[in-house]
C-alpha cells in the first residue's frame, strides 16, 4: 500500500523534535551535529531567537494579505537585496524552482518585448540543478530528473560546465541567456574554474545575452560573500534565490536589472503567497544577521580552516575521500565507497550530512558554526573514515 506520505523521498528513519544553533535532537532525545542545515537552508542555524522574534512579532499582526496590496516587508528585503546586489528589481516568490523559474520568464519577456521573440534558448550546464518542475528538469535534463515526465519543455542548450568552448559553439541566433550556478551544489560541488565567469560575462555581453545565475545554494553568505558570484566580479543580469534567504522559512527571489526585467508589467507574473508578511520578517532578519559588520569575513575564514581541515582528512583517508572541495562553508568530499554509505557512518556517529551527485559527501554546516563544532565534526569524519577503511581492507 501506497504511504500516506507520496513516498518520493528516501528517508532516514529518524524525526527531529526539536533544534538548537548547529544541533538536532530527535524523538529519542539523541543530539546530532547538523551538517546538512536542511540542505543549505538553516543558515543561522535551529531556533534562532532573532528569527524566532521575527516570525512570531509578524504572526501576532498579520501572516498574509495576498499581493492586491503593497507588502511593507517586501519592499524592505527587496531594497536591501537591491543595495547588496548588482540588482534594480526583485520578484518574491515560495521556493527555489519558482525562482529560477521566474528567471526563465523575465529572460523569455525581455526578448519578446525587444522584438526578437526568436530567441528564446537558455544555455544550461551539465549536471546544473535548477528544481522540479517541469521547466526546471527541462533545463538540467538528468536521467534521474526527467524519467517518464516527458515532453520536456522545448528550449534549452546543455554544455559541459566549466567548458568556455562548447559554450562559444553553443550560441545561435536563438540564444537568449547562459543559466549557470557558480557553484554547482547537487551536483557534487563543483566550483567553476578561475575566471570562468568572467569569461562567460564576456561571452555573453558579445552576443547580447543575458547572465543568469543561480545562486539559490550558493547565495546569502554560504561560501563566505553574500553572492558566490561577487568573488570573481562577474555580475549577472537575472539570479535567483531560495534557500538560505529565508533561514528555514519558505521563500525565494528573482533579482534582475531594470533592462532585464524592464518587460515584467502589471499581470505578467504572479503568487498568492510569494513574499508573505512572514516570509519577509524572516527574510529581514536574516538580512540583518548575514550583513552584520564583520560576518560575511567571519564565515569566509572558518570556511577558509574547515576546507584546510578536510584536505588533511583526505590525505589521512585516501581510500575513503578521493578529494575535497568546495568554497566557504560549501563543502563536498568525493568518496570511494558509496557516498550513502559514509552518510549513513556519519548519522549513526551524530553528524548530519547530505549526498550529491558524483558520489559526494556534502558539508554544509549553518553559518554561525564555532570552531569548535568543526572540530567535532572532524573528529566524527575521522573516526568513520578509519573504520570504513578497515570495513575496505577487511573485504
Ligand atoms: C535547491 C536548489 C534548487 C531548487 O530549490 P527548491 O526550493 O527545492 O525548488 C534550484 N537550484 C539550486 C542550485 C538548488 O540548490
Amino acid at each position: 500500500m501506497i504511504s500516506a506520505v507520496m513516498p518520493t523521498y528516501a528517508r532516514a528513519d529518524i524525526v527531529f523534535e526539536r533544534g538548537e544553533g548547529a544541533y538536532l535532537f530527535d524523538s529519542a532525545g539523541r543530539r546530532y551535529l547538523d551538517f546538512s542545515s536542511g540542505v543549505a537552508v538553516t543558515a543561522f542555524g535551529h531556533a534562532h531567537p532573532r528569527l524566532v522574534e521575527a516570525l512570531t512579532g509578524q504572526a501576532r499582526k498579520v501572516w498574509h494579505t495576498s499581493n492586491l496590496f503593497r507588502v511593507a516587508g517586501q519592499e524592505r528585503v527587496a531594497a536591501r537585496l537591491i543595495g547588496a546586489s548588482f540588482a534594480d528589481t526583485v520578484f518574491f516568490c515560495n521556493s527555489g524552482a519558482e525562482a529560477w523559474e521566474c528567471g526563465v520568464k523575465v529572460i523569455r519577456r525581455h526578448f519578446h518585448d525587444s522584438d526578437q521573440p526568436e530567441r528564446y534558448r537558455i544555455i544550461t550546464c551539465g549536471g546544473g540543478f535548477h528544481g522540479r518542475t517541469l521547466a526546471a528538469i527541462s533545463a538540467a535534463n538528468q536521467e534521474k530528473l526527467v524519467k517518464g515526465f516527458g515532453p520536456l519543455l522545448d528550449g534549452f542548450d546543455q554544455v559541459p560546465f566549466g567548458d568556455l568552448d562548447a559554450l562559444r559553439a553553443a550560441v545561435t541566433s536563438k540564444t537568449a541567456a547562459i543559466c549557470i550556478e557558480p557553484i554547482q551544489g547537487e551536483g557534487g560541488i563543483h566550483v567553476a574554474p578561475a575566471g570562468y565567469l568572467r569569461a562567460v560575462r564576456a561571452i555573453a555581453d558579445e552576443h547580447g545575452l543575458l547572465l543568469f545565475y543561480d545562486e539559490i545554494q550558493t547565495g546569502i553568505g554560504r561560501t563566505g560573500t553574500l553572492f558566490a558570484h561577487q568573488r570573481e566580479g562577474a555580475m549577472p543580469d537575472v539570479m535567483c534565490l531560495a534557500k538560505g534567504l529565508g533561514g528555514g522559512f519558505p521563500v525565494g527571489a528573482c533579482l534582475a536589472t531594470e533592462r532585464a526585467a524592464a518587460a515584467m508589467t502589471a499581470g505578467s507574473h504572479g503568487s498568492t503567497f510569494g513574499g508573505n508578511p512572514l516570509a519577509m520578517a524572516v527574510a529581514d532578519a536574516v538580512l540583518d544577521l548575514v550583513l552584520a559588520p564583520g560576518f560575511l569575513d567571519g564565515v569566509a575564514a572558518l570556511g577558509e580552516r574547515f576546507g584546510a581541515l578536510l584536505e588533511s582528512l583526505v590525505a589521512r583517508h585516501p581510500s575513503v575521500f578521493a578529494d575535497a572541495r568546495g568554497v566557504g562553508l560549501m563543502r563536498g568530499l568525493k568518496c570511494r565507497p558509496p557516498n550513502t554509505m559514509v552518510i549513513d557512518a556519519l548519522r549513526r556517529e551524530g553528524l548530519l550530512a547530505v549526498g550529491a551527485s558524483d558520489n559526494v559527501v556534502r558539508l554544509l554546516p549553518p553559518l554561525i558554526i564555532a570552531d569548535a563544532q568543526v572540530q567535532e565534526a572532524l573528529a566524527v569524519l575521522d573516526r568513520v573514515a578509519a573504520v570504513l577503511a578497515g570495513g575496505e581492507a577487511a573485504s
